[in-house]
């Protein structure tokens, strides 16, 4: 079975600053190698539970933030996405899977006591499917979806278990810290969280491989896409996009014969509207 684990890096254990997040500033090295041990301990569990194919998609940032030279000591055949521009972006790989991890995923843009919330930059206030508010779980466990593909853990602060749970209800979840703002957490300690992320990423597979993992989520098109950005200039600028329209000041909307187009038309809309991201 082939699994794909995308790894973001806001819902890390130990992470809770913007200083830590963003290639350059002062704390990004050692976060670095937070993110490193807990993809690690994800592959291994999987490859020990079945997996017959292990893919990890860099999901951060420029997506540069995982190196070559951290799968050598990890099973051959583990495999490395690594760069930007890639078309499915959060979601590359996931076409043909058995199924996906989210590993250190954050809550969407403008939930409370979350680390870092954000929806893909800090443009995005909000963003809608036929009408229902998702974050990057929702938009990249409905793109698995659409592939036929369900999502078999998640990790990250509480509010992103909660987040994944209301829609995932199935979902093998870690909560990775306790935030208690959008800047600060309590943390479990590393031993700690590695034992419970290499028992969640067990007991997933081990559901997968049984056939009793979770169904993946599917939302049936056409899709009525709303994107609200934080500002009005961000929306003049997105409604260059053909086929959109102006729903208030600061937000477009668009429809879409499916998910996956959805997925692609808000990529778009974040290039067009896009400036500075504020996460
Ligand atoms: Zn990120």
């Amino acid at each position: 079975m082939r699994i794909v684990i995308s790894v973001d890096m806001e819902g890390i254990g130990g992470i809770v600053d913007r200083v830590q997040l963003m290639p350059g500033e002062r704390l990004y090295q050692e976060s670095r190698k937070y993110m490193v041990a807990e993809m690690k301990t994800v592959v291994r569990s999987v490859w020990a539970h079945g997996a017959t194919e292990v893919v990890v998609n860099d999901s951060h940032d420029g997506m540069l933030n995982l190196g070559w030279s951290e799968l050598e000591d990890l099973p051959r055949g583990t495999q490395l996405i690594s760069g930007t521009g890639k078309r499915l972006s959060m979601g590359q790989g996931f076409p043909g899977s058995g199924a996906v991890m989210f590993v250190g995923y954050h809550a969407r843009a403008g939930t409370a006591h979350a680390i870092m919330d954000h929806t893909y930059s800090g443009d995005i206030h909000h963003l809608t499917l036929n009408g229902q508010e998702v974050g990057e779980t929702g938009l990249n466990a409905y793109l698995a979806g659409f592939y036929g593909v369900p999502v078999a853990l998640v990790t990250g602060d509480q509010a992103l278990v909660a987040e994944a749970r209301a829609l995932l209800p199935d979902v093998e979840a870690v909560t990775t810290k306790e935030a208690l703002g959008r800047r600060s957490a309590v943390l479990p300690s590393p031993a700690e969280l590695a034992d419970q992320l290499d028992a969640a990423a067990g007991r997933a597979m081990d559901r997968l491989t049984a056939g009793r993992g979770p169904s993946p989520v599917v939302l049936a098109g056409p899709i009525d896409l709303e994107v609200g950005f934080m500002t009005t200039q961000a929306a003049d600028t997105a409604l260059l996009m053909p086929g959109t329209h102006r729903v208030d000041g600061r937000t477009v909307a668009a429809t879409l014969p499916t998910v996956e187009a959805a997925f692609f038309a808000f990529r778009a809309l974040l290039v067009l509207g896009g400036g500075t991201p504020l996460y």
